[in-house]
């Protein structure tokens, strides 16, 4: 593959600390997604990304390389990584590189998450779930229509892969009523069983951030108050804790 086949990077962080947990790592985004999150904060990317600037992954690279000493690998985020052709030979490249990968997803494509698992091109995965296993409960927090099935297959390939995994719900209070959130911990708590996993990712519930959501709608939308969202994240872990506890 020629490097104008590779997916174009339309951001790129040199240092982080927050997107692999325990990890310092470098982060490049990867412009376009396939869902319209109403709370998403990355719509200039998703939506408009020839208005920001194109960076090789040559010379992402070598910002990469001159850190070496500092950085555990990459996290390839979004938008959307999945959607771009070209991913694995930019997972390959960053590979050869001598980085790991994490790398982050909206799960809407099991077989391209099943193949980059299999051909050992990522390292971590963390998965966005936006809503419990339910059609119209996910198009509600998604934007646009995506079958339940196809997000319950990404999770099946992540548990039974055994690759340190993690999944994420941004929890907006107008559109994810707390029970919707447990019922969604019930519906991994479930699958774990099903495909009888004992080590059961983590659910992190995020708050949600109104200061710039792709639907102005939102903007100014209260947030879950941080104690709130403090208890529903134990009573999410006592769920999935229960559910591992008893394989
Ligand atoms: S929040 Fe939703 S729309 Fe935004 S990048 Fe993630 S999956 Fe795509």
């Amino acid at each position: 593959m020629t490097t104008d086949q590779l997916p174009p990077i339309k951001g790129f962080l040199e240092t982080s600390l927050l997107d692999w947990p325990g990890h310092v790592c470098a982060v490049v985004f990867l412009p376009y997604c396939n869902l319209r999150c109403p709370y998403c904060h990355n719509h200039r990317l998703v939506l408009h990304p020839d208005t920001l600037e194109t960076l090789s992954l040559e010379s992402v690279l070598a910002r990469v390389a001159a850190r070496d000493e500092w950085i555990d690998g990459v996290c390839v985020t979004g938008g959307e990584p999945t959607i771009h052709r070209g991913l694995p030979a930019m997972l390959e490249a960053i590979h050869e590189a001598g980085l790991r990968v994490k790398l982050d997803t909206n799960g809407t494509q099991p077989e391209i998450l099943k193949h980059l698992i299999t051909k050992g091109l990522v390292d971590t995965v963390a998965m966005d779930v936006k809503a419990p296993l339910d059609d119209a409960l996910y198009e509600r927090c998604a934007g646009v229509y995506v079958p339940a099935s196809l997000i319950t297959s990404s999770i099946e390939v992540l548990l039974r892969s055994g690759i340190p995994a993690e999944f994420r719900c941004t929890a907006v209070p107008l559109l994810l009523k707390e029970g919707e959130i447990f019922r969604l911990a019930e519906d991994l708590r479930d699958l774990a069983l099903q495909c009888a996993v004992s080590n059961l990712p983590k659910l992190t519930i995020q708050n949600f951030n109104p200061a710039d959501p792709m639907d102005p709608a939102l903007k100014d939308a209260a947030p879950f108050d941080e104690k709130v969202l403090s208890g529903i994240q134990k009573d999410v872990d006592a769920i999935l804790d229960a559910g591992t506890g008893s394989i």
